[in-house]
């Protein structure tokens, strides 16, 4: 009778652990933001002081790495699932209706399943892609906004024109969607120095120059945050899809595949270099750990945790 009493108690204990856990995420909202084509030679070469203050109050490293190919949609599709490009099979780089969706959970998925709210605002309107059946609940990418920006390889190679979002017009619409719904968890696209990196190369001064901007819209993002209540509830991570050489990116070298991983708020480390390798697939693992959401399938991508006390 004692041993079933003991028993009984085990799982009622393990039971109410399960539910404590799964009642209080770690973070209330989690806000990932995306310097597309965000190198991290060229970041340090920029001027880029709202960046430099969430590295000094955070945790960083410098040396993450993205997945191959190293192009826009297939990385930020691994950001953003904890998946490689050989499951979740987003290897185009475009918006391409006829494509669908992808084919395996999304942090938006997960999140939204476990009773979180969740946005996407993109400078690109590829990452349609991403939108599984009710998974976002504001998804903004402003075409009427969007100029065309020429894409060569700087080679004569093959020329592009896709629609893009200047961070500054992204930024300030996540803002006023911050300030009013609190997102739980919510994506954040910079799209201008992939463009300029393109235009004129990475680590060129008009590339260096977008950078600067991309911190004055992370600084718009900040300060919704503040506005909204929630920044103490609140982590945030800056990262990239991929880096640069050149005029393009894409290959399997570190200029492009290295990417930074900054985590920003609550429970974060001060001061702290990660010194774990970081993959992009950690991202999203991350993002639901703090959220505390199981993952419907295996993710490739772990939590960093020891950016977190
Ligand atoms: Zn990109
Ligand atoms: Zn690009």
């Amino acid at each position: 009778m004692a041993l079933y009493a003991r028993r009984f108690l085990l799982v009622v204990t393990l039971c109410l652990l399960a539910l404590s856990s799964g009642a209080a995420p770690r973070a209330e909202h989690v806000f990932i933001i995306s310097l597309d084509g965000g190198k991290p030679a060229a970041i340090e070469q920029s001027q880029m002081p709202v960046l430099g203050r969430l590295v000094a109050e955070g945790a960083h490293t410098w040396t993450a790495t993205t997945i191959f190919p190293s192009i826009t949609l297939p990385s930020h599709t691994s950001m953003l699932t904890g998946v490689g490009p050989d499951t979740h099979h987003i290897l185009w780089n475009g918006w391409v209706p006829s494509k669908g969706v992808v084919g395996v959970p999304t942090v938006f998925s997960e999140a939204k399943k476990a009773g979180f709210s969740t946005a996407m605002f993109v400078g690109k309107e590829k990452f349609r892609h991403l939108l599984l059946t009710n998974s976002v609940d504001e998804f903004n990418y402003g075409r009427s906004d969007a100029i065309l920006v020429v894409k060569s390889d700087g080679d004569g190679g093959e020329v592009k024109r896709e629609g893009t979002v200047l961070a500054d017009r992204v930024a300030r619409q996540a803002a006023t969607y911050i300030v009013e719904h609190k997102p739980n968890l919510c994506f954040i696209h910079f799209a201008d120095a992939d463009s300029a990196g393109h235009r004129s190369g990475w680590g060129s001064p008009q590339q260096l120059e977008t950078f600067a901007k991309s911190d004055a819209a992370l600084d718009v993002v900040l300060k919704a945050i503040s506005q909204a209540g929630i920044a103490d509830q609140s982590v945030v991570i800056v990262t990239a899809d991929h880096g640069g050489h050149g005029h393009t990116h894409g290959s399997k070298n570190p200029e492009d595949m290295e990417i930074p991983w900054v985590a920003w708020g609550k429970g974060v480390k001060r001061g702290f270099t990660i010194t774990v390798p970081v993959s992009t697939c950690d991202t999203a693992a991350t993002a639901l750990w703090l959220l505390n959401v199981p993952c419907a399938t295996k993710m490739e991508g772990a939590p960093v945790t020891s950016a977190f006390q």
